[in-house]
This record gives structure tokens, sequence and C-alpha cells, in this order.
């Protein structure tokens, strides 16, 4: 039985393989697998809700057509999805929907309180006096599609943004959550969405915020004693921009208000676009409701970029403004900067302005100097593994001890403090550092940190620990 449905579906594959380009069929065609068939019926397994309504919008003619081949006129397919879309989200859950019903991708209706809207609009963005109902967009023309270039690091963010903006409300990608590190391109995104659905649907109505901005026009509105009219204002966006959402952590008044504008626009189909530094199962202090309703969507992360991409993207770059430079100089820069674009293209505007200012050519020699600051400044992470070395000599046990599994109190505050160190001084997810650190999860780094935190307050023997520690670290 096994071997048959394998057969088919590998007769289906090479199909679909002759049909589209090479690199689609390992994006969208390879991560598939199949996991039962009986009679016409097939079922396969997708990582995500968006690989699912990514095939089922490009591909389902072409998997048709595989499948009638195979299975005769009435082959069926069914989508079986992995898990929600939450990298490191330890709890997988398991959903299937046959091919043609779609509603079953809704979450759970909420109930939050609306508003009506037929009252005046006060617009938080306007300064009190002047009427004006036309809601300006915020967004900035430059970052669009088009110079936001592509590499694997970005494939899943770009092409679901792309996706939310052909059709905004009307995807399973609600809210649509792109995550990443400083300079990955987290805002260009988030504009370049916003800028293609004006362009492609010019009455609608977006807005482009930052969670920063949001906050104070909140704040503002209370003091005025207006936070209906912030309510409604917000309320009649067809498409919200939140940029970098881990502002609103440890802010339960804004997240409150956040949380029934969110209500209001999900349910009325309305499109909800967020960023921010960290995936949900990562982010701290956010109320449980709303980060629940962050993972309804389909979070995405940008990834630092591939050597090609940043190549790809100096080229861009050097092109837009008209300059160009030897390629080995392009590539020394790119082999040498590598986890944040906008260093990266910080590298390019400085060696262009040193070689116009000094009236100098750019040369290698040159770049290696700017490169060198660049570098200087911000390589200053200790990695992990640096870490868990000298938690464990100041302990006096080997780093595997401090890994294992044991309970015994002082090898586990040790293997706290380097979770805590790790969470301090790492841009590592807490996921991540659970499993660079004796395999642990997110909640039990989490909870490591909460109590290094404590006990430093409590104890003041540990707190000598730490600050022994933190010296030893930062020096
Ligand atoms: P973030 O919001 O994640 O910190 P930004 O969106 O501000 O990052 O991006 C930093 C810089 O890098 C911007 O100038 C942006 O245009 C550029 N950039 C990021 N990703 C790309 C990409 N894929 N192609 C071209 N430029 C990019
Ligand atoms: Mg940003």
């Amino acid at each position: 039985m096994n071997s048959i449905k394998s057969e088919v579906w590998n007769n289906c594959l090479s199909f679909i393989k002759d049909n589209i380009p090479p690199q689609a069929f390992k994006t969208w065609f390879e991560p598939i697998e199949v996991i039962k068939l009986s009679k016409n019926v097939i079922s396969i397994q997708v990582p995500s809700k968006f690989f699912y309504e990514w095939l089922e919008e490009h591909y389902v003619g072409l998997l048709k057509s595989a499948l009638i081949k195979q299975l005769g006129p009435d082959a069926r397919l069914l989508y079986v999805i992995k898990m929600e879309n939450t990298f490191g989200n330890k709890q997988p859950f398991t959903e299937s929907i046959p091919s043609n019903n779609r509603d079953s991708l809704k979450p759970q209706e909420v109930s939050a309180p609306i508003y009506s809207r037929s009252e005046k609009l006060k617009n938080p963005f306007v300064i009190p006096g002047i009427r004006n109902l036309e809601i300006e967009s915020q967004l900035n023309p430059n970052y669009s599609f088009d110079n936001f270039l592509e590499g694997d690091a970005n494939r899943l963010a770009r092409s679901a943004g792309l996706a939310v903006a052909s059709k905004p409300g009307g995807t399973s990608f609600n809210p649509l959550l792109i995550f990443g590190g400083v300079g990955l391109g987290k805002t260009h995104l988030a504009h370049a969405i916003g800028v293609d659905i004006k362009d492609k649907y010019p009455d609608k109505t977006v807005l482009y915020i930052s969670a920063e901005k949001f906050t104070q026009q909140y704040i503002e509105s209370i003091k005025k004693n207006s936070r209906n009219d912030f309510i409604h204002f917000y309320q009649v966006i067809d498409i919200l921009i939140i940029d970098d959402v881990q502002f609103l952590s440890g802010k339960s008044g804004t997240q409150d208000v956040f949380f029934h504008i969110f209500n209001h626009l999900h349910q009325n189909g309305k499109q909800v676009i967020l960023t921010s530094d960290k995936a949900p199962v990562d982010m701290q202090d956010i109320e449980q409701r709303l980060l629940s309703r962050f993972k309804w969507g389909l979070s995405a992360e940008l990834q630092s970029p591939d050597y090609e991409t940043r190549v790809s993207i100096i080229k861009n770059k050097l092109f837009r403004d008209g300059v160009s430079i030897e390629e080995s100089i392009i590539e020394y820069v790119a082999k040498n900067i590598k986890t944040n674009i906008r260093e990266l293209e910080g590298a390019i505007i400085s060696l262009i302005a040193q070689s116009s200012f000094n009236k100098v050519e750019i040369t290698i020699q040159l770049a290696k100097e700017i490169v060198n600051k660049f570098v200087k400044n911000t390589k200053r992470e200790v990695s992990i593994d640096y870490i868990q070395k000298i938690v464990s000599e100041y302990f006096q046990m080997d780093v595997s001890t401090l890994q294992s599994k044991t309970r015994k109190r002082h090898i586990v505050q040790a293997r706290q403090l380097a979770m805590y160190f790790a969470k301090k001084f790492t841009k590592a997810s807490l996921a991540s550092i659970g499993s660079q650190i004796g395999k642990r999860d997110h909640a039990t780094v989490l909870h490591a940190c909460k109590t290094v935190d404590n006990l430093s307050f409590t104890d003041k023997q540990f707190r000598k620990y730490v600050e022994d520690l933190n010296q030893k670290l930062t020096i």
C-alpha cells in the first residue's frame, strides 16, 4: 500500500516538475509529504495554511491534471496542514481540510465590542480644528516590491506579502505577521504591501503606523478624553499595518485597545499586517489573547540573506544610485557583512560618499577600512557556546554537565544562568537558546530568565554569581 501511494505521488510530481520552473518545484512541491491514498482520494501534508492556499491559488489546475492522470476522473485531493505557522511552537495541531472547503480555515469567531461607524470621525493624525476625512496612508513609496529583492531568506514572507496585497482581507493570512532581526527588511516589506494595495485598490483605506506612534496617539486620546474617537478612527481602516508590535510589550492599556480594534477589523474582513522583531512564541509581556490572535494568520520570518542575495541587493542599490564599482569590491562587502541589510547598504553608501568626498577611487583597501568599521561596531555579540563555556568554568563543571538533565540544584542554577545570559547577550530566540543549552524548550528558558531575575533580588550569593559572570562576559 505504502509503495502504491508513493508511486502515485511520484508520478504526479514528475508530471508537475516538467511543467513548472525548478525553483517553484523546489519551493512548493518538495516539502509536501503524501500521507494516505484510499481509492481515488490522496491526502498530502503541507507545512502551513499559507502553503495550502498558495497551492490552491497557483497550482490547483496542475495538481488536478496530474492526479486525474494517475487516479482517473474522480480523483480528489485532501490537504492536511501540519502545524500552525509559528516557528518553534511546541503545540503542533493537525487539521485537515477538503480542497473545496475554505471555510474551515476560518479561525473561530470572537466577540468584540462593535462601535458604530456613523458618528463623526476624529483623525488622530490631524491637528485639532482641521477636518480632514481623507486618511493619509503614511506609506513610503520608495519601499516597493520591485526593490525588495527575493532570496531564500525572505521567499515565504515576500510571497505571503504579495498574496495579501492582491487580496487584502481575503486570504487566511490575516493577520500577516512578519518577524525577524533588525535591518532584515520588515519595515520595507510592510510598506511594499501597503503601496501595492494602494496601487491595486485606490479606494481602500490603508494605514501604516509604528506601534510606538500608535501608543502615543492612544495616550494622547486618554488625556483628551477621546478614547472612543481613537477607536472609531482605527475601525474604519481597511488595511492596518502596525510596525514593531514588540513595542507594545508591557503596555497593557494599548494592548487592550489594540485588541478591540483588531477584533473589529478581523471580523469585518479587514486586513491586518504586523511586524515584530520576535516570533510570537518569544514575545514577552504581550497578553495571551493578543498573542493567540497573532497566530491566527501567518507568521513569516525574514532571515539573514544568503550571499547571492546580498550581492544582488548591493548591485541593485548601486544601479539605482547610478554608481558602478568593481565586482571584487562588491563581493568583498557581501562576504563580510552578513546579518543586516541596513548595514550592508550603509557600508555601500559610506564607500560611495568617502570616495566622492575625498575624490579617490573606490578600492578594495577603502572597502576594507569601511567594512571593518561596520563589522567592529556591530560584531560584539558573544556566542551561546562561549557563554556556556564561561559559566561552566566559573562553576567548575563540564559543559556537558551543565547541559545534562540532572535536577541537582547547583547544576540547574548554572544552566539557568547560561540561559539568562544567552537571552541577555545574544539575539537568539528563546526556542533556539533552549535547544542549544541542553535541548530544552522555550518555556524552560523563559522560566530560567525569570528565576535568575528573582533570585538576584532575594539571594545575595546568587547576585554575586550574576555580577561576576556579567563581568566575565562583557570584557
Ligand atoms: P527592519 O524593519 O527589519 O529593521 P528595514 O525594512 O528598515 O529593516 O530594512 C533595512 C534596509 O534594508 C532598508 O533600506 C531596506 O530597503 C533594505 N532591504 C531589506 N530587505 C531588502 C531586500 N530584500 N531587498 C532590498 N533591500 C532590502
Ligand atoms: Mg523596521
